[in-house]
C-alpha cells in the first residue's frame, strides 16, 4: 500500500514509530499529484513549501517534541478559506489574483499542528453549486469516474483525498456542500453544528449557514481535523461558547441500544432506488448489531428546497455586495464613472450562477417582496428546527440518503438550475436547522460510482453521529474511496 492509500490516523502512528517519515510523505503526495492531477482537476494553486514544511516536522520528531497527532499529515484547503499569503480565489474571476493578508481560524489551528497544507482546491463559484461545474477556474473530475462531476461545491476537497492528493481536506458546507461531493466521491465528509467551528476567515455565502468541516477516508481522520478546528473563537460572532471535550479520544463503535430515526420523507419519488436500497441494507446492519430503528416523520422536509434557496441566496445577495472594484480583487478595465464601474465589474467579475443568486436574494429582499418570501422562509425554517428537535426526542441519530443519486456526467445539469437546487433535498434541512451531519459510504452502483449515507444529529451531538459512522465502518470492515482505476 502506497503511503497516499493510508488514513491519517495510520500514518500519524507511521511518523510516530518512524516507518515513514513528513518528508516521505510529502513527496509521495507530490508524485501522487503529478501523476493525477490533470486528469481529477482537484487543485487551484499547489503551495510549493509544502516539502520545507515536512522537513521542519521531521526535524522537530527528531529532537524530541512532542507534536500534535495531525503533524506532518499532508491537507488540502478549499479555496474559500482563507491563507495568509497564499491565492484565495473562491475560483471566481473576481478574486483570481487576491492574496489575503491574514489566516482564517482553522488555518492557525491547521498551522499550529503542524500539518502539511498542500494545496488549495477547486470549489464551485464563491460555493453555489453542487458539481463544481459553476467554477471560474477549472472543472474537476470525479476520481471514480472521470466524466462524472465530483459534487460540490467542494468538489476539489472530496476530489483530492480521493484521489491521493491529500491525506484529508477542509471543505465549507452551506446547504450540502462537504457531504454530498463526499458522498459522490466515497470520502467521508462531517458538517458540524453550526456554530462549533469558527468562520472568521471563510468566505461568506450565507453566513446563518455556512459551516467548515473535515472531510478524509475514515471516521477516525474526520473526528481527528474536526477535535482540532472546532471550539469557541472570539473573532466570530457566532461561534458557541461551550466545552468540546475532544470527540476522538470518545470514539465508541457499540451501537447496542442506539435509535435511529427514518424520516419517510428522505425516502419517496427523485431517490434513485440503488441510494436506497445500500441506505436501507446500512440501517439493518446496524439494527442487527443492536441499534433501534423507528419510522419517522419530518413533514416539512418538502419545502425545504425552497427555504434555502430564498434564505442562503438572501443572505448571498448581502455578503457579496462587497466586491465592488473598489475593495477586493478585480475591477473593470474600462468604465465611465463610479457607478458604471460597479456594474462592469460585477458584471465581468461573476458567474451567471453567482449572479442568479444575486438577483433572486435581491427579489426576496425586496420591500414588496420581503414577507411573501424571506419571512415567509423564516418563519419555515423555525418550523424545520422544531421538527428535528421534536424527533431528537425520541431517536439518538437520523439516518437518510446524502444525495438521490450517483454521480452525475459533467455537463448532465448545469443548464437546468432547479434540477440542480432539487438534489439538495437531502442535505439542506440540516443547516437550515444548525445541526451537525455526516456521510458515509454505504455501497456503489454497478458501475462503480459511491453513494452515500447521512446521519444527523442533535445540536452538539458530533459524538453521537460520530460513533455511529464509526460502528458502521467497523461492520463494513473499513471505506476505500481510492479507485484503483485511475
Ligand atoms: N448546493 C447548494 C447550493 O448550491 C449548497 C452549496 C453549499 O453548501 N455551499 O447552494
Amino acid at each position: 500500500m502506497k503511503l497516499y492509500e493510508k488514513t491519517a490516523a495510520e500514518l500519524s502512528d507511521m511518523l510516530r514509530a518512524k516507518e515513514c517519515s513528513a518528508v516521505e510523505l510529502c513527496k509521495d503526495i507530490i508524485e501522487r499529484t503529478n501523476a493525477v492531477e490533470d486528469k481529477v482537476g482537484a487543485c487551484v494553486t499547489r503551495c510549493e513549501d509544502a516539502l520545507q514544511k515536512a522537513e521542519a516536522v521531521d526535524k522537530a520528531f527528531a529532537e524530541g517534541k512532542e507534536l500534535h497527532p495531525l503533524a506532518g499529515i499532508p491537507i488540502g484547503i478549499k479555496d474559500n478559506i482563507s491563507t495568509k499569503g497564499i491565492r484565495t480565489t473562491c475560483a471566481s474571476k473576481m478574486l483570481e489574483n487576491y492574496v489575503p493578508p491574514y489566516n482564517a481560524t482553522v488555518m492557525n489551528k491547521v498551522e499550529s499542528a503542524n500539518m502539511i497544507v498542500t494545496g488549495k482546491l477547486n470549489m464551485d463559484e464563491f460555493a453555489m453549486g453542487s458539481s463544481t461545474e459553476t467554477s471560474y477556474i477549472k472543472k474537476t473530475h470525479n476520481p471514480h469516474n472521470l466524466d462524472c462531476v465530483p459534487g460540490g461545491s467542494s468538489g476539489g476537497s472530496a476530489a483530492c483525498v480521493a484521489a491521493g492528493e491529500a491525506i484529508v481536506s477542509l471543505g465549507s458546507d452551506t446547504g450540502g456542500s462537504i457531504r454530498q461531493p463526499s458522498a459522490l466521491c466515497g470520502t467521508v465528509g462531517l458538517k458540524p453544528t453550526y456554530g462549533s467551528v469558527s468562520r472568521y476567515g471563510l468566505v461568506a455565502f450565507a453566513s446563518s449557514l455556512d459551516q467548515i468541516g473535515p472531510i478524509g477516508k475514515s471516521v477516525k481522520d474526520v473526528s481527528m481535523l474536526y477535535d482540532l478546528i472546532c471550539g469557541h473563537d472570539k473573532m466570530d460572532a457566532t461561534s458557541a461558547y461551550r466545552e468540546y471535550p475532544g470527540t476522538f479520544v470518545g470514539l465508541n463503535n457499540d451501537v447496542k441500544g442506539l435509535c435511529i430515526g427514518v424520516p419517510k420523507e428522505y425516502f419517496g419519488e427523485g431517490i434513485d432506488s440503488y441510494v436506497k436500497e445500500s441506505v436501507f441494507n446500512a440501517i439493518k446492519l446496524l439494527e442487527s448489531n443492536g441499534a433501534i430503528v423507528k419510522e419517522i416523520s419530518l413533514p416539512s422536509t418538502e419545502y425545504a428546497v425552497n427555504t434555502y434557496y430564498i434564505i442562503a441566496s438572501a443572505e448571498a445577495s448581502s455578503n457579496l455586495a462587497r466586491f465592488d472594484g473598489v475593495k477586493y480583487g478585480f475591477r473593470a478595465k474600462e468604465y465611465d464613472g463610479l457607478i458604471d464601474m460597479y456594474q462592469k465589474t460585477r458584471s465581468e467579475g461573476f458567474g451567471d450562477e453567482v449572479k442568479r443568486r444575486i438577483m433572486l436574494g435581491t427579489f426576496v429582499l425586496s420591500s414588496g417582496f420581503y414577507d411573501a418570501y424571506y419571512k415567509k422562509a423564516k418563519l419555515v425554517q423555525r418550523k424545520i428546527a422544531q421538527e428535528f428537535s421534536q424527533a431528537f426526542k425520541e431517536c439518538d441519530v437520523i439516518i437518510t440518503p446524502t444525495y438521490p443519486t450517483p454521480a452525475f456526467k459533467i455537463g448532465e445539469n448545469i443548464d437546468d438550475p432547479l434540477k440542480m437546487y432539487s438534489g439538495d433535498i437531502c442535505t439542506v434541512t440540516v443547516n437550515i436547522a444548525g445541526l451537525p451531519a455526516i456521510s458515509v459510504p454505504c455501497g456503489k452502483t454497478e458501475s462503480g460510482l459511491p453513494l452515500g449515507m447521512q446521519m444527523i444529529g442533535a445540536k452538539f451531538a458530533e459524538q453521537t453521529i460520530l460513533n455511529t459512522a464509526y460502528a458502521y465502518e467497523t461492520l463494513c470492515g473499513g471505506f476505500s474511496c481510492i479507485p484503483d482505476t485511475l
